[in-house]
């Protein structure tokens, strides 16, 4: 199986044609998409204007779009390492931590699904290296209320039957991101759980 380098060599080769060129772009998203493949894929396409089946495509569009999806996943790799690193100097001081946050980690190590948007449709405009930083800040931070993405103040649990599945938690009904559980206040969980429960007994 190809590693990530590998393809975006492919992506920038001029020549290759450019068919395979969009398709190594796309097989680069089932190593590294920060909002689940189809949502990643559909943020490249609208932000570097291209679409799945354009057959006039300009390849300085993939390579762009390969120039932003590289440098969040920089981000996001120089993060994991630095927060590997603190978790082993604190082992090795004794020192325990809650394992919740530790559990995320390790379930979307190398930056797959971080921020998934379970609509592929609904996801943040912005540049991926700018939402994994400010993801990355709020996860320094500790437990807040809003978004973590675009600060917006509905946060709603979803669940079966939703426009957000397969995804199963708290999302940001504002940017469409599922927003790690770890980022948010107890309180805010529990209030989100509560709306959906009253949410499906008055649809009932
Ligand atoms: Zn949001």
């Amino acid at each position: 199986m190809a590693g990530f380098r590998s393809l975006a060599r492919q992506v920038r080769d001029p020549g290759c044609d450019t068919a395979l060129r969009r398709y190594s772009l796309r097989k680069c998203l089932e190593r590294f998409a920060p909002y689940g493949h189809r949502a990643t894929w559909d943020h490249l396409c609208r932000r570097h204007r291209f679409g799945p089946e354009d057959r006039e495509l300009d390849p300085g569009r993939l390579v762009a779009a390969l120039d932003e999806l590289e440098e969040a996943r920089a981000v996001w790799l120089a993060y994991e390492e630095e927060f590997a690193a603190r978790r082993r100097r604190e082992k090795h001081e004794g020192l325990r931590r809650p394992g919740a946050l530790d559990d995320w980690h390790r379930r979307v190590w190398g930056g797959n699904g971080v921020v998934r948007c379970g609509d592929p449709e609904l996801h943040p405009s912005d540049p991926l290296p700018e939402v994994l930083r400010r993801l990355i800040a709020a996860l320094e931070r500790g437990p807040g209320e809003a978004c973590p993405v675009c600060a917006g103040p509905r946060i709603e649990w979803a669940g079966p039957g939703d426009r957000y599945e397969p995804w199963r938690g708290p999302v940001c009904v504002d940017c469409g991101v599922g927003v790690p559980r770890t980022v948010l206040t107890s309180g805010t969980l529990a209030r989100a759980r509560a709306d959906r429960g009253r949410r499906l007994a008055s649809a009932a």
